[in-house]
């Protein structure tokens, strides 16, 4: 990391990291939209993800949530770690599309996990919530047979508006966003940009090369490098 880089994160009042799947990889965690292959060919995480499939075949919907999606043992890393440290000094929040609650085991003080959290799980008859370990062990709820079902946004569902207009908000007061881990290609997450403020610095840490349509800072390089170089 450049002094130059250290000196943006030092000077920045209000951060927002938005964050993708290639933050929980360093964790052991696979991105599940690569998961295909692992079932048929012509069908995609979208697929298996979606409210129409955890109606139309309850017992497939939940084999692939515990095959792809579960990894109980997983750790958080310096990733997690570092901006878990800049939210604690308040001058940060995590917009995160990962559902995995690595966040959460992190300690993140401001955290909107836009597309939910896969360890918080519901049943969808009674709407009571219950431990993610009872849904590891069966997917029908005890008492009342209703059908239980993480609270993650599924692909045919809409993002909550709380997290939508907490999102923006956040955009709209930070000085300095931090891309990481995710290309930012999907929406409505994606859109999140348009609602930063114009004189924000935008700084992108990713393996791949990103472009947008503004200038930015591009590092090409592993994050978990960045941010086990970012002092905080
Ligand atoms: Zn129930």
């Amino acid at each position: 990391m450049d002094a130059a880089t250290q000196k943006t994160f030092d000077d920045a009042q209000k951060i927002v990291f938005l964050t993708g799947a290639g933050v929980s990889t360093a964790s052991g965690i696979p991105d599940f939209r690569s998961a295909n292959g692992l079932y048929t060919q012509n069908r995609n995480a979208e697929y298996y993800l979606s409210h129409r499939y955890f109606v139309s075949d309850p017992a497939g919907f939940y084999d692939f949530c515990k095959k792809n999606l579960y990894f109980p043992d997983a750790k958080p890393n310096v990733i997690h770690e570092k901006q878990a440290a800049l939210t604690q000094q308040d001058r940060a929040v995590v917009i995160t599309q990962n559902i995995d609650n690595l966040y959460e085991e992190a300690g993140t003080k401001h955290l909107i996990d836009f597309h939910g959290n896969l360890f918080n799980v519901y049943c969808e008859k009674c709407h009571e919530t219950v431990p993610v370990e009872e849904y590891l062990k069966s997917r029908i709820h005890q008492k009342d047979n209703g059908p239980l079902r993480p609270d993650i946004v599924l692909y045919d569902e809409g993002i909550k508006q709380d997290d939508i207009v907490n999102s923006i908000k956040a955009m709209q007061e930070a000085d300095l966003v931090v891309i990481v881990g995710t290309s930012m290609k999907v929406y409505p997450f994606a859109g999140l940009l348009d609602y930063r403020n114009p004189n924000a610095k935008v700084i992108a840490v990713n393996q791949q090369l990103l472009q947008f349509p503004f200038a930015f800072q591009m590092v090409q390089e592993d994050a978990t490098k960045f941010f086990d170089e970012l002092q905080v």
